[in-house]
């Protein structure tokens, strides 16, 4: 099953830095981590850097499943927002599920510090603006529970929002500690960096993942693999019974312009809406505008180019209704599976029949956020120490 099907932008970026082995004998491995996308990568990393011997392993090349499709947009708020989240999960849980988002957006900047090599990362500002005039009240919601616990947000009426912003929209929602992140090469730097701390790769090796054994598993050619722990961030290629009846799945559209001549907005902050399916969109460092939205609740992709291209137009002209002042040429269009939970909440702990089985499946839009939290999580959880959000993601959660 492919990930995503068109002509994506961030493969063009970088080439890959790494030609890892293909498994061919039986191994031991203390932490094994099937998946080396970004998931698989943060993961390795936070383990390594806290003394575990890791061994990464993917069927294909590292960074090449949906990590390479993703548009990069890291933010703390997620796609359930936080009242709506308050409302059916309840205060507490509503609050301590944006605490740990906003948390791990924090980890990931220091994180970044620490890598060597460029990852395009930069701290933004995020927008995200009432798509209907309905929406302030919303947004004004969500505003009241933000400030009253301390999270980095602002509310914009009309005139501030067109004056600064130049949007003209009813009202907007400003948050900080976001970022934007090139996520391929972000991919590569947590390789090189995890490669020193000692974790071991193997590309091209296919793991039999519906013959899970306990501490043992197999690659579909027949070798064996002996695990203490072995963590699934195999991202959107499989979905496990202990959550088939838990997620929501899309099919999305996304686009990378060519360099744009005109200076984009403010701060070229990071721009969504409170409509659902929502519009995104970024800029890059060499001003260009990535975006994204138009999902449908659909598990197949589509292979024409011509309706990728449709998809992608309709979403640019919605940019330029914005801003009119653009004019958009896309460059790159792709279309990609992605996955959401009914809840809003990703997927990270341990399975409840094999102690040593672990997921990281980072379900909706804030994947990569999910996947710093919930390798945090499984650190703790893999070192018997009690973390306090491992009750909310919990993949056997009612
Ligand atoms: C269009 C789009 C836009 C997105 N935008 C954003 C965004 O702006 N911000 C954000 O935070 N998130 C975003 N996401 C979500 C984000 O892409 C995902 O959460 C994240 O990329 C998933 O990374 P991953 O490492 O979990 O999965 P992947 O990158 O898919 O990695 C999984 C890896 O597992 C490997 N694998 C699978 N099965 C096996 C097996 N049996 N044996 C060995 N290896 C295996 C695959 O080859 C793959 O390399 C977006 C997603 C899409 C599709």
């Amino acid at each position: 099953m492919d990930l995503y099907a068109g002509n994506t932008y961030w493969d063009k970026t970088l080439t890959s830095q790494f030609n890892f082995e293909k498994l061919s004998h039986n191994i031991n491995s203390d932490i094994l981590i099937i998946g080396a996308g970004i998931s698989g990568a943060l993961c390795a990393y936070i383990l390594s850097s806290n003394g575990l011997k890791v061994t990464v392993i993917d069927k294909d090349k590292i960074g090449h499943g949906s990590t390479a499709a993703n548009t990069g947009l890291l933010q703390y708020s997620s796609d359930k927002r936080i009242s709506k989240l308050i409302k059916e999960k309840g205060l507490e849980d509503g609050v301590l599920f944006y605490k740990m988002c906003l948390e791990a957006m924090d980890k990931l900047t220091t994180i970044i510090d620490k890598l060597e090599s460029e990852t395009d990362y930069r701290l933004r500002d995020s927008i995200n603006y009432a798509s209907e005039k309905k929406d302030r009240k919303l947004l004004f919601k969500d505003y009241e529970y933000l400030s009253k616990f301390d999270f980095p947000v602002e509310f914009l009426e009309n005139d501030e929002l067109k004056e600064k912003y130049n949007i003209n929209k009813t009202a907007a929602l400003k948050t900080w500690h976001d970022a934007e992140v090139n996520p391929f090469k972000l991919v590569q730097a947590l390789t090189k960096k995890n490669i020193v701390q000692g974790v071991k790769y193997y590309e091209h090796t296919e793991i039999d993942l519906d013959r899970i054994m306990d501490k043992q598993v197999h690659t579909k050619e027949g070798h064996k693999i002996n695990y203490k722990s072995i963590i699934l961030s195999t991202g959107y290629t499989k979905i496990y019974p202990v959550i088939e009846d838990k997620c929501i799945t899309y099919r999305t559209y996304a686009f990378c312009s060519f360099p744009m001549n005109e200076h984009l907005w403010k701060d070229n902050a990071m721009i969504w809406e409170t409509n659902i399916p929502y519009l995104y969109f970024r800029s890059t460092p060499d001003n260009r505008i990535i975006a994204g939205g138009l999902d449908e609740e659909i598990n197949e992709i589509v292979y024409d180019e011509k309706k990728i291209m449709k998809k992608a137009e309709k979403i640019a002209r919605k940019i330029e209704n914005i801003f009119p002042h653009l004019h958009i040429d896309i460059q790159y269009a792709w279309n990609a599976l992605f996955y959401g939970s009914k809840d809003g909440m990703p997927f990270i702990g341990r399975d409840p029949i094999n102690p040593n089985l672990y997921y990281l499946l980072g379900y909706e839009g804030n994947g990569t956020c999910y996947s710093v939290a919930g390798s945090l999580i499984l650190n703790d959880i893999i070192k018997g120490k009690k973390n306090i959000y491992e009750n909310l993601v919990k993949v056997n959660r009612t």
